[in-house]
């Protein structure tokens, strides 16, 4: 059950992600959480260089970009309306509802479509579950995270410790940038 939550690909953060090679593979549209994975969980704004990847990112490289995040309405809704990104708020992943969702608000298919997040719980295995690539990021800012995640990280480390006993998850760390 633990190969659920292992990602299709591991970055330290989003502006690793090569999304060259990801359209070359088909990819158009990214359903990304927020918290931790944009922005610090307790960052209200976008930074100038996100804002900027944001723009290369659908501009340039013509992805269609969805937020899809457990927080509430407030915060996705100030964070995800001045950069003009559709949102779905209090997603409740891993369900599948809010994927669903958020490929309807895309109108592209699963095979088209990654996600990018920062828990395996939520995030990878809602991801999976639903037939997408999911990249996997470092979290920006672990102090800041809610009892809901801690008690996720809790159940993330109990699988970490089966998926490397098992051979997949690769021992070397990424290099922290
Ligand atoms: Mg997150």
């Amino acid at each position: 059950m633990f190969e659920r939550l292992l990602p299709h690909m591991r970055v330290n953060t989003i502006y690793d992600i090569n999304l060259h090679t990801l359209k070359e593979q088909g990819k158009r549209g990214i359903i990304t959480d927020l918290d931790n994975t944009l922005v610090g969980a307790r960052e209200p704004l976008a930074t100038p260089e996100l804002v900027q990847w944001l723009d290369d990112v659908r501009d340039n490289l013509g992805f269609k970009v969805v937020i899809v995040s457990n927080n509430n309405q407030t915060r996705v809704g100030k964070f995800a309306e001045p950069l003009n990104i559709p949102f779905v708020h209090a997603a409740r992943k891993p369900a599948g509802r809010a994927f669903t969702r958020a490929l309807n608000e895309l109108g592209l298919s699963a095979e088209q479509t990654v996600v990018i997040g920062d828990q395996m719980m939520t995030d990878v295995l809602g991801g999976r579950r639903m037939g997408l690539f999911t990249i996997l990021v470092r979290p920006i800012a672990p102090n800041d995270e809610g009892i809901m995640t801690r008690f996720n990280r809790f159940l993330e480390r109990i699988a970490l410790s089966r998926l490397r006993k098992k051979g997949l998850w690769p021992e070397e760390e990424l290099k922290k940038s």
